[in-house]
């Protein structure tokens, strides 16, 4: 059984015994893994990482399926901007915590992926020096265009611009996603693919309701008119109906006043 808290004073006498021991041999002044190196560079990319060059790491590498970094954004199948599902409106810009998403709108509208013209991100840039992986610019995106990556090696010598992701870094496709998220991938896709069969069955519904109802008032005007036709066919001519008020002149009126006159 071991002391508790041992384990601090064990990690802390290796720390000790490297620090010491840098003085003496110029192979501890650098970390373990980077050793293989022999230009001394920090590591750039994911690629750059593993210890020996068969450890390799793919992009897709990830710690596991739940693991989360910094955001990216989605696009579908085919060139990245023209699949892009981000239409730039700025609510997970709003939403960030501590305010390090910054998005411009494009002027124009373009059509994506067969869906109605919408704008675009013609900037997205998230400041990973920032962000604090909280994923609430995931949780708000009403058009599932942002989800966690999990590419953990990031380390650069550049602070600043380094560490700003621009919207062509952030880029990543759904097939990507689905490669280093399988399940949470899956189970987006899944819900996307419901919501629009459910959004197409209430269309067709309403556009059926909407074909019944012009159907059920051309069937009574229809009737209306003829019944209005009917009506005037039965009706009597008013000649024949209404009686002359007027008595008809005679010619020997006129003489007969003429001589009561006198
Ligand atoms: S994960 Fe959180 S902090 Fe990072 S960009 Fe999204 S909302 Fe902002
Ligand atoms: S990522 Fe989503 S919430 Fe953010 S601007 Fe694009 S569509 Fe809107």
């Amino acid at each position: 059984m071991s002391l508790l808290g041992s384990g601090i004073f064990k990690g802390m006498a290796v720390t000790l015994k490297n620090f010491v021991g840098s003085y003496f041999d110029k192979e501890r002044l650098t970390t373990k893994e980077y050793a293989w190196r022999t230009n001394d560079k920090l590591p750039e990319k994911a690629g750059d990482y593993p210890k020996e060059e068969a450890e390799q790491l793919s992009d897709t590498t990830t710690v596991t399926h739940y693991s989360r970094n910094f955001p990216m954004l989605l696009h579908d199948q085919g060139e990245p901007m023209d699949t892009v599902r981000c239409v730039a409106c700025q609510i997970c810009e709003r939403e960030c915590p501590p305010q390090c998403i910054y998005i411009e709108k494009s002027t124009d509208k373009k059509e994506r992926s067969g869906n109605k013209a919408q704008f675009y991100p013609a900037k997205f840039d998230i400041d990973v020096s920032v962000c604090m992986s909280c994923q609430i610019c995931v949780e708000v995106c009403p058009f599932d265009a942002i989800v966690m990556n999990s590419q953990f090696e990031l380390s650069t010598p550049d602070r600043f611009g380094g560490l700003l992701l621009r919207r062509d870094d952030l880029l990543k496709s759904n097939d990507y996603y689905h490669k280093i998220h399988p399940e949470e991938a899956a189970a987006r896709d899944k819900r996307i693919a419901d919501e629009k069969a459910a959004k197409e069955a209430k269309k067709k519904a309403a556009e059926a309701a909407k074909k019944k109802a012009a159907e059920a008032k051309a069937k009574a005007e229809a009737e209306a008119k003829a019944k209005e036709e009917a009506e005037a066919a039965n009706k009597p001519t008013e000649t024949s109906e209404i009686p002359s008020a007027e008595p008809p002149a005679t010619s020997s009126t006129q003489p007969e006043k003429e001589e009561s006159a006198e």
